[in-house]
C-alpha cells in the first residue's frame, strides 16, 4: 500500500486527538436533544465509529449511501441516493457525518433532503474540508481538519475502493490516478 502514498498529511494520533475534541463539543451541544448521527457510506465509516464512541449521550445512528466519485478522482457533479436511511428523521436532531467536503454538492443536497423530511435540525460534521474546491456554499458546523486541494486516501477514504483501511490520511501519488 505504501507505494501509492505521496505524503502522510494527518497521522493516526492527530486524528484521534481531534475526533475526541469533536466528540466532547458535540456532547455539550446536543445535551437533552434527540441526536441521530447519519453516516455517509462508505467513506465516513471509520470516522463515524471513532466519533460516536466519543459522544457521551444516548444517540442513534443510521447510514445513507450516495453516488459521488465512482472510480475516478474528480466529482461527476451528480448526487443520487443509493441507500436510504432505515428510520424516519422526523423530529430528530440530525448530524450528518461525512468524510470530506470537496465541491459541497453532496452535503448541500443531503442537508436540504433531510430538512425536507421534517428533521428538527440538520447539521454537519466532517473530518476533512478542501475549501479551495467549494462550488456551493455549505455551513460546516464541526470540522476536523482543513486540507489543501489534493486527492487523499485513508481513514475511510478510498481510491477505486482501496486504501480505506489506512489508519492515517495521506495524499495519493498522481501516477496512480493519472
Ligand atoms: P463533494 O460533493 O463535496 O464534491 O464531494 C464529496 C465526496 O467526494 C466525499 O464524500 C468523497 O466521497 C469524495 N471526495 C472528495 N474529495 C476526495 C478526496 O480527496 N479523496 C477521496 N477518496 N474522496 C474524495
Amino acid at each position: 500500500m505504501k507505494k501509492a502514498i505521496k505524503e502522510v498529511l494527518l497521522t493516526e494520533a492527530e486524528i484521534t486527538t481531534r475526533v475526541k475534541e469533536l466528540g466532547k463539543e458535540i456532547s455539550v451541544d446536543y445535551e437533552g436533544k434527540d441526536l441521530l448521527l447519519v453516516g455517509i457510506l462508505k467513506g465516513a465509516v471509520i470516522f463515524m465509529a471513532e466519533l460516536c464512541k466519543n459522544i457521551d449521550l444516548p444517540i442513534t445512528i443510521d447510514f445513507m449511501a450516495v453516488s459521488s466519485y465512482g472510480n475516478s478522482s474528480r466529482s461527476t457533479g451528480e448526487v443520487k441516493i443509493v441507500k436510504d436511511l432505515d428510520f424516519s428523521v422526523e423530529g430528530k436532531d440530525v448530524l450528518i457525518v461525512e468524510d470530506i467536503i470537496d465541491t459541497g454538492l453532496t452535503l448541500a443536497y443531503l442537508t436540504e433532503n433531510l430538512r425536507s423530511r421534517g428533521a428538527n435540525s440538520v447539521r454537519i460534521v466532517t473530518l476533512l474540508d478542501k475549501p479551495d474546491r467549494r462550488n456551493i456554499e455549505v455551513k460546516v458546523d464541526y470540522l476536523g481538519f482543513s486540507i489543501p486541494d489534493e486527492f487523499v486516501i485513508g481513514y475511510g477514504l478510498d481510491y477505486a475502493e482501496l486504501y480505506r483501511n489506512l489508519p492515517f490520511v495521506a495524499s495519493l501519488k498522481e501516477e496512480i490516478y493519472s
